[in-house]
């Protein structure tokens, strides 16, 4: 009985031993699929936030560039976003979730009309002490001097008491009164922030002073979803966050992408060109963008820190062709700020970027790299081309 029993206990041991070695085979198996497109990212479930406003995946098997294209869409960080990804079969959802999570979290990290963000907790501690950050933001903050730097000043990352005195596209927007505006520029000052490499630590030394990343965070942003879109193995997509647009490799059937740029006097929708784009980024800048007007004025969110006021120098729109999304971002709020001259000048000194620069007479300047990939469509604008002084 005994022997028995002994027989019986060894033969569940060997039974075990065998079927755990079966779980870790498979295991290993798994994290070899996990290099294959689909596997990858279905392995992990994202906690997705309950009030996420998101559609379903759209599957069009499309002709013409003989690709199933797969697209969500979701209203995050102020702004309607589409990603749209081009492959042989339909990309799975948990691709998209991972996408909407980062972006999720990256709005938690710096948006500012989250009391709960890393960049508030930063605002909150002006004038009191620093406040260490993650990464993410670090970078992000580090990139956003560099603009204010190339700017020299008219971009602004400290701009925070500004925009929240105009409020605008808010629901407290209004024209401040002078004294206000004092107040709130003489808190700008990029120069001021406290920087420590140590420990990742960033300090605001004036009460009142806060750091607004509104112009860069949408760049940013998109950059990091083209980096997993292709981390996940494709090798076309668009990526589109309320304007800024990022393209992934070229269009299955063509060398490039066209992507619209918009009409600054017209709808959502509505377009003036067309550019063809390969592998990199769009961004806009315009006082279409959120303003309101009062007394046929319109004060829109662009602001001069050293006026106080919404830039008002002739120009409609400017867009930035950049391989980063960031850049675009950074360079179309600075160059809009530094106006036509200034902006162009300084964009002539860059050989990776091009700009397209729309002024108030319908009229459209760009530098020499846009000659051949911009194709002008609506008939109330001028295409000049070059801008001579
Ligand atoms: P959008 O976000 O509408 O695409 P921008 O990228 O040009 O447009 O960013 C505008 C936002 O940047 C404003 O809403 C504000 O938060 C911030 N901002 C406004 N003026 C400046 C400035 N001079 N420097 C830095 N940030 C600015
Ligand atoms: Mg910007």
């Amino acid at each position: 009985m005994k022997r028995k029993m002994y027989a019986l206990i060894v033969c569940l041991l060997v039974l075990l031993t065998a079927c755990n070695q079966e779980t870790t085979d498979s295991d290993g198996l798994e994290n070899k699929k996990s290099d294959t497109v689909t596997e990858a990212t279905s392995q992990v479930e994202y906690e997705m936030p309950n009030d996420l406003i998101r559609s379903d995946s759209t599957v069009i098997d499309d002709s013409k560039t003989k690709s199933i294209i797969t697209s969500q869409e979701s209203y995050q960080i102020g702004t309607y976003i589409k990603i749209s990804i081009y492959a042989d079969k339909e990309v799975p959802s948990s691709l998209f979730d991972e996408l909407f999570y980062t972006i999720d979290q990256y709005e938690k990290k710096i948006s500012t009309s989250i009391l709960s963000s890393e960049i508030s907790a930063v605002n909150k501690s002006a004038g009191i002490e620093p406040v260490v950050v993650s990464d993410g933001l670090w970078e992000l903050l580090q990139k956003g001097i560099s603009y204010g730097q190339v700017s020299q000043g008219k971009f602004d990352i400290t701009i925070e008491p500004l925009v929240e005195l105009w409020g605008i596209g808010s629901d407290h927007a209004r024209i401040p009164s002078e004294e206000e505006i004092q107040k709130a520029i003489a808190l700008i000052d990029y120069k001021q922030v406290v920087f420590d490499e140590a420990d990742h630590s960033v300090f605001l030394p004036d009460e009142g002073m806060g750091i607004d990343l509104g112009a860069i965070a949408k760049g940013f942003i998109a950059d990091e979803l083209k980096e997993i879109i292709i981390a996940r193995g494709y090798e076309h997509a668009i990526i589109n966050l309320g304007g800024n647009v990022l393209t992934v490799g070229h269009k299955p059937n063509s060398d490039t992408w066209s992507v619209g740029v918009r009409d600054p006097q017209g709808g959502q929708t509505d377009i003036l060109g067309v550019l063809y784009l390969k592998d990199n980024s769009i961004v806009s800048s315009g006082v279409y963008e959120r303003f309101f007007e009062e007394e046929g004025v319109r004060y829109h969110h662009i602001l001069n820190p050293f006026t106080g006021y919404p830039e008002q120098n002739h120009l409609q729109a400017i867009s930035i062709i950049s391989e980063k999304s960031i850049d675009g971002d950074g360079l179309s709020t600075s160059l809009f700020v530094m106006g036509l001259n200034d902006g162009y000048t300084y964009a002539s000194t860059r050989d990776d970027i091009e700009v397209l620069f729309i002024t108030d007479d319908n009229k459209i300047y760009y530098t020499e790299g846009l000659k051949d990939i911009f194709m002008l469509t609506s008939t109330l604008y001028e295409e000049v081309g070059r801008y001579v002084e």
